[in-house]
């Protein structure tokens, strides 16, 4: 199966860009994307590689189907695990192997519109994530522009195991978010890990990436003086329906 060389193009530059030492996203094998192909597979980062330095050779191309077959299946072992991720790649004598994150890309790449996955480990956002009041401190919005690219709600989820168990859980969350705001999240936050955004096209996964770091960085300042003092409600439904901010998100990243 062939791959789209403009796509490929596309999430090496978008690698290269989160993993840039001077945006202090991810540093070393940190963090991981993927973009969706149109042939029923995806493109997404090998074990070990790192986003900074990533070119042709950085990325394995795996089934969708066989992806999300295993998402839906039984429990696995780590051992099975491993053999389902060899199993799900196009070219069986690739010597790399997917990214442990492979099932929760595929799950987000089969929404609908959405093309690429970027996920990473900023300094700024872990510092909140390894915080104890995590959740709380995520939970309400503090400015228009964090609305208008990150949406009116991020999805948080609690530590859990790298791999399938995470995938699982952020697929049930991610379907919640979807019944209650009509579309995917555009930041997730997994506790004590890090950052996955999801986007139809790379300029939209730097957006939403970009500016959740900057929100990351004012909620910090926030608890210097007596912590954020959040919108309310009709605040955030305000922003987030408004139709010249609709056409902001659409200009935004552009
Ligand atoms: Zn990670």
């Amino acid at each position: 199966m062939s791959i789209d060389q403009n796509v490929l193009k596309e999430l090496i530059d978008l690698s290269r860009h989160l993993g840039d030492p001077a945006r202090d996203l991810a540093i070393l094998g940190e963090g991981n994307t993927s973009a969706k192909l149109e042939d029923g597979t995806f493109l997404v980062k090998a074990s070990g590689k790192q986003l900074g330095t990533a070119n042709e050779n950085s990325f394995v191309q795996v089934h969708a189907d066989k992806v999300l077959g295993a998402l839906d299946g039984p429990e696995l072992t780590d051992t099975q695990i491993k053999d389902t991720l060899k199993a799900c790649r196009v070219d069986a004598d690739c010597p790399m192997m997917p990214s442990v994150e492979t099932f929760l890309h595929g799950y987000l790449l089969s929404l609908p519109g959405i093309k690429f996955v970027g996920h990473t480990h900023p300094t700024a956002v872990n510092s909140i994530m390894c915080s104890v009041n995590a959740k709380q401190a995520v939970s309400g919005r503090l400015f228009p522009d964090e609305i208008v690219c990150c949406g009116p709600e991020v999805v948080f989820i609690e530590y859990t195991d790298p791999g399938m168990q995470l995938s699982r859980i952020l697929r049930a969350r991610v379907e919640a978010f979807i019944d209650k705001w009509n579309m995917p999240p555009k930041c997730i936050l997994i506790q004590n890990h890090g950052l996955i955004c999801p986007g139809k096209s790379v300029a939209d996964v730097e957006t939403q990436t970009y500016m959740y770091v900057k929100t990351a960085r004012v909620l910090i300042g926030t608890y210097a003086l007596g912590g954020p003092n959040f919108f309310t409600p009709e605040n955030v439904a305000r922003i987030h329906t408004r139709p010249d901010e609709h056409y902001r998100q659409g200009v935004i990243g552009k």
